[in-house]
Formats: C-alpha cells, sequence, structure tokens
C-alpha cells in the first residue's frame, strides 16, 4: 500500500552518535534518503563534497538563503549550515523517507514549517557527558580547540532535549539502533502516513456487500 514519506530528524550534541546511527539506517533500508546539507565548514579528512555535506563558500551559501533554496539554515560552531529544499521535497513526492543530521535550531525550523506534519524528531543523548568527551575525541578527527568548543556547546544542545518526540540514550549502539529501527517501523504505520487505507476499507466494504 502506497505510503507518505516522513521525514526523520535526529539531533544530538556533537559526538553522541547519531551520524554513526544515520549511516547505518541508510544501509538498512536502501529506500531512505539522507538530507545532504551546505556547510561552510571545511571538509574532514575522507568526508566528500555531495555525500556527507555539500561545501560552500560563505557567498555560495547566502545566495542558497536569498534564493529561498534552504528549507532551514543555522549558525553552528561558527559556520552556516543548512538543508536544500529540493531534494526532501522531491522524497516526499517519491514516498520515500529522509533523515535529517541538523541541530536544535534546524530541528525546530523544519517542525513550524508547512511540513511539520510530516516530522518524526529524535534526540540523541550521551549515557554520560565523560564518555561524549571520549567519543569526540576517539573519533580523531577535530584538534583539542575545536573538541573543547563541541563540548562546551553541548550544554546548550542537550538543553533542547524535550522538544523530540523520541528520545534514545545511545549507551550500546547495537541496542540503540534497534531502538531506532522500532520507531521508524511504528511511525511508518500511521495512519495519517497511509494514504491508501480508505481505499482499502472501502474495498473491505464492498466486499461486505457482495457477500
Ligand atoms: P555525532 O554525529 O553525533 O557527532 P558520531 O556518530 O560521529 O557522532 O560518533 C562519535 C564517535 O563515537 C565515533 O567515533 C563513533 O564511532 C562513536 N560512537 C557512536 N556511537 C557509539 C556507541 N554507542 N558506543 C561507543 N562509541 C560510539
Ligand atoms: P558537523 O560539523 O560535526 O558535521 O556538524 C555540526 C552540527 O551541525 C551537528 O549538530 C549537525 O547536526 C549540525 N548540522 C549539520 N547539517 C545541518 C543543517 O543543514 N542544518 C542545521 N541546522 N544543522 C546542521
Amino acid at each position: 500500500m502506497a505510503r507518505k514519506g516522513l521525514l526523520l530528524i535526529l539531533s544530538s550534541p556533537s559526538g553522541a552518535g547519531k551520524s554513526t546511527l544515520t549511516r547505518r539506517l541508510m544501509g538498512w533500508d536502501a529506500t531512505m534518503r539522507f538530507s545532504v546539507s551546505a556547510t561552510t565548514r571545511a571538509p574532514r579528512p575522507g568526508e566528500e563534497d555531495g555525500r556527507e555535506y555539500f561545501f560552500r563558500s560563505r557567498a555560495e551559501f547566502e545566495a542558497m538563503v536569498d534564493a529561498d533554496q534552504m528549507l532551514e539554515h543555522a549558525e553552528v560552531f561558527g559556520n552556516r549550515y543548512g538543508t536544500p529544499r529540493g531534494p526532501v521535497e522531491a522524497n516526499m513526492r517519491e514516498g520515500c523517507d529522509t533523515v535529517f543530521d541538523i541541530d536544535w535550531q534546524g530541528g525546530q525550523q523544519i517542525r513550524n514549517s508547512a511540513l511539520g506534519r510530516d516530522v518524526v524528531s529524535i534526540f540523541v543523548l550521551p549515557p554520560s557527558i565523560a564518555e561524549l568527551d571520549r567519543r569526540l575525541r576517539g573519533r580523531g578527527q577535530d584538534s583539542d580547540e575545536v573538541i573543547a568548543g563541541r563540548m562546551a556547546k553541548s550544554r546548550d544542545e542537550i538543553s533542547h532535549w524535550a522538544e523530540y518526540d523520541y528520545v534514545l540514550v545511545n549507551d550500546d549502539l547495537d541496542a540503540t539502533f534497534a531502538r531506532l529501527t522500532t520507531i521508524l517501523e511504528a511511525e511508518r504505520l500511521r495512519r495519517d502516513r497511509q494514504p491508501g487505507l480508505s481505499d482499502f476499507v472501502r474495498g473491505l466494504n464492498r466486499e461486505f456487500e457482495t457477500r
């Protein structure tokens, strides 16, 4: 039966594990689409333009905002980040779910937009702040200064936890991933995400009448 695509927003303090969970989710269901954001930050080792992010200059980014090509945008850690609108609208038309790895500001903007009814939002918490620090360092991608900045911002990000539909404490990765897919499977079954149900029930009623 046809299904309406949903918008799965994952937010967390940096290092709590949302990129890891997102990557796994894309492998779990090949029909899901990752929303590739635009950013003015420099690529990290191994990141590719168009895969993790569209890496853009400030001027290019501003031009996208001015042309109303961003569904939401925000300043995070001194850089601009934003969600290009076109791919998200195309995914919805095609009945595909879109996954967003965005911060609380982006989450708020999409929830408050015309697409708000299609949003399922999940906040990912670390099991402890000590573990968050360990994970940021273990990732080995940022300097001490950048890590300190991200840790300082974590408290602010965490303060928005109650704005989300679901909260996952990412202790054991496999267990957290299992909870994530449980949420997704249940949300996909919501009545308003199955536009074909009315016709299906009409068919059942016709069958009653012809018995
Ligand atoms: P975020 O996208 O939230 O900034 P990442 O997904 O990059 O975080 O995860 C940060 C680091 O923590 C990575 O090295 C990742 O492999 C590791 N990590 C993620 N989830 C877990 C977990 N449940 N247990 C242990 N390490 C984890
Ligand atoms: P990072 O630089 O570590 O990839 O991301 C830093 C933060 O920016 C993360 O919290 C991430 O979720 C957020 N982010 C990434 N893309 C977007 C976006 O398009 N919009 C918003 N609002 N935040 C984003």
